[in-house]
């Protein structure tokens, strides 16, 4: 340890050793191909579980102003944020039995949402919902995007239960032709793809996946009929089953508890531990809800977002362990900044100074404190503190010390969804649950009865995996239909070598077509954040064409090639801390940078925010063509 560190509580250089070693011994040269897609014998994987009854009905053939791919957040949010600019010739084609998107498909016993639910349900000023607890469930969930469904009359416009298996572009008419597995045939100006970046089940390529004569299913097909129960758990025919869990992300943190509760046996499979802070769930104050001032959910919103990209705020409205490491980082800069840097960082975070505010702490310290202090490296040591905590809690709650030790993660906060759960550690004191750690290599192989790690068979009755969903795949093997442009150009085609868009919403080659989804875009823990600033942002686009007369928008080669730019340019400030990530789907599975367009706006949503809102201020669509 050096002077500077001496009056720390652990060793940051150690521990900087042993992120390192943990990320490296999980690298591995195949990315993204160590997983199967779910197509052909895998395809029952994504059959849907929850509809009562195959929907029966005549094809459709239709002229529509606007067809919404997609009835999770995104698309009730394109319908909704469309409709309040009077645009409301819109369809909704949905290929499950109802509204919710991921909300649809993750009915897992304990399914809930770790973002507050203030923050994460939107147009809560607009229905004016009442969330039961700070964070919510899945049913609740579900419950909401019926009362928004409802608030804007959805339902009527839906096509449920069909799958979209292509978009043409018909250059003569001016119009998208939208198929589907119905047989239907929709014509549309315009045509907005909202489908989900987290929709396609994934499975990892082991040995013998295929060979399993038991049940099993994917966590985001829940099988209730095999384990009984609902999302709130009471799994009761899983009492005379040995049961296997793979995975240790957000999802298996959210099971594991009830599984372990209800299983003669359960197995947990692990290959890289989450982090697991306190949950820490309370009732809503109805007082507080019903006493706050108009634009209250999009300031909370906000400040939540400004703090998780390091920017200052008067106050952590929020106030939960997302945002834990970012206090830390305020209070350590406050207590060792000399006192003139003291002095700065209390006007920059002080109401009366607005303008400071904007340029925010970084860009201070960047141009003006450079000498007192270094920013990333206190933010480095803020993290390792936070998971020193993470750590430690992990060795308070679990009995047996090996596995306590087994829990504990070693890679920065972010690196991976940050998990937040009071009942999933403690299910590994229960006798009948067993973790079974890989120490990062995965499963060795799946046989007719069990699993094989390390020379153990583990003979199980039920295999369930909680092994994610593709990302960075080809976008319409996730999709799940082809997109066909000017002369038949597909996405995939055009994206072959790298995406390539403007503002992360339009591509050339495929006017009047709206992408929805994190991709050369702003980025939200607050996912729901993101589709609605999208959202604002289509209407404002729509409603400006339609003012202008104009029918076809595409975006200008120059305007995309600069944002490609942009968007690499900007890539680069987060390559740093990504490469030093354990792999996982948010570093593309260790895979930093191999293409550099593919990221997410590298500035951070808030900048991708403002950024936006005074491009539409503008008000002349800059960068697009009109016709
Ligand atoms: P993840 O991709 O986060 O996790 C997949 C898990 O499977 C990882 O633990 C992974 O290990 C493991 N795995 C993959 N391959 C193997 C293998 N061969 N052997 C053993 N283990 C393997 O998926 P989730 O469904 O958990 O979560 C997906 C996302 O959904 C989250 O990141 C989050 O964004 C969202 N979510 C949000 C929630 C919320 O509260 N809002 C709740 C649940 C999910 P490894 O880490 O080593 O790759």
């Amino acid at each position: 340890m050096n002077a500077k560190t001496q009056s720390l509580p652990f060793d940051p250089e150690a521990l900087g050793r042993k992120y390192q070693e943990e990320r490296d011994k999980r690298l591995r040269a195949d990315g993204n191909d160590q997983y199967l897609e779910v197509t052909g014998e895998f395809a029952y994987f994504v059959e849907d579980p929850y509809i009562d009854r195959e929907l029966e009905r005549d094809a459709i053939e239709d002229e529509v102003e606007v067809v919404i791919i997609g009835g999770g957040f995104g698309g009730m949010l394109a319908a909704a944020r469309l409709h309040d600019a009077g645009i409301t010739d819109f369809r909704i084609i949905e290929k499950g039995g109802d509204f919710g998107g991921t909300w649809y498909w993750n009915r897992y016993p304990g399914a809930s949402c770790d973002i507050e639910a203030y923050v994460y349900f939107p147009l809560l000023e607009k229905t004016g919902f009442v969330p039961k607890q700070k964070y919510t469930n899945a049913p609740e969930t579900l419950e909401y995007c019926h009362v928004i469904a409802q608030t804007y009359g959805l339902h009527e416009r839906a096509l449920m239960q069909t799958l979209v298996t292509s978009t043409d572009w018909d250059e003569e008419q001016g119009r998208w032709i939208v198929s589907t597995d119905r047989q239907d045939r929709l014509k549309a100006r315009y045509v907005v793809h909202s489908n989900g970046p987290l929709n396609r089940p994934k499975l990892p390529a082991i040995k013998g996946i295929n060979d399993f004569k038991g049940h099993t299913f994917h966590t985001s097909r829940w099988d209730y009929g095999y384990t009984g129960g609902d999302s709130n758990g009471g799994l009761d025919k899983l009492s005379d089953k040995r049961v296997a869990v793979i995975g240790t992300g957000a999802t298996s943190v959210q099971c594991v508890p009830h599984l372990g509760a209800a299983a003669q046996h359960l197995y947990v499979f692990q290959r890289t531990p989450s982090s697991v802070d306190v949950r820490n769930n309370q009732p809503t104050d109805p007082q507080w809800i019903s006493t706050q001032p108009q634009g209250w959910q999009d300031e909370r919103r906000r400040n939540f977002e400004s703090l998780m990209t390091g920017a200052p705020v008067k106050e952590d409205l929020v106030n939960d362990g997302w945002t834990e490491a970012f206090r830390l980082l305020f209070g350590n800069l406050r207590d060792k900044a000399p006192s003139k840097a003291r002095l700065a960082l209390w006007a920059l975070t002080s109401p009366l100074s607005p303008e400071l505010y904007r340029h925010g702490l970084k860009k201070y310290l960047t141009d003006k404190a450079t000498n007192y202090m270094d920013l990333a490296r206190e933010m480095e040591l803020a993290d390792y503190q936070k998971m020193e905590k993470v750590r430690a809690r992990a060795e308070a709650i679990v009995e047996d010390p090996e596995t306590a030790e087994s829990l504990k993660p070693y890679y920065r906060q972010f690196c991976k969804r940050p998990c937040f759960h009071d009942e999933y550690l403690p299910t590994y004191n229960r006798p009948n649950v067993t973790l079974v750690d890989t120490d990062g290599r995965g499963l060795d192989q799946i046989t007719e009865t069990g699993i094989v790690f390390d020379g153990k068979e583990y003979p199980v009755d039920c295999i369930i995996f909680a092994t994610g969903f593709e990302v960075g795949t080809d976008y319409s093997r996730r999709a799940g239909y082809q997109i066909n442009g000017v002369s038949g150009l597909s996405v995939s085609e055009k994206w072959s070598s790298g995406l390539s868009t403007f503002h992360g919403m339009h591509s050339r080659g495929f006017p009047n077509a709206f992408f929805f989804g994190p991709a050369q875009s702003g980025f939200t823990a607050t996912y729901t954040y993101s589709l609605d600033e999208q959202s604002v942002h289509l209407a404002h686009i729509l409603g400006t064409a339609k003012k202008q007369g104009a029918t076809r928008i595409e975006a200008s080669e120059a305007a995309e090639r600069k944002w490609v730019q942009t968007i690499i340019d900007k890539a680069r400030l987060t390559a740093d801390f990504q490469e030093r990530c354990t792999p996982g789907y948010y570093n593309n599975e260790g895979m930093v940078n191999t293409k550099p367009q593919n990221n997410t706006y590298g500035g951070g949503p808030i900048e991708f925010f403002d950024l936006m809102a005074k491009w539409r201020a503008k008000g002349d669509l800059q960068g697009l063509e009109l016709r």
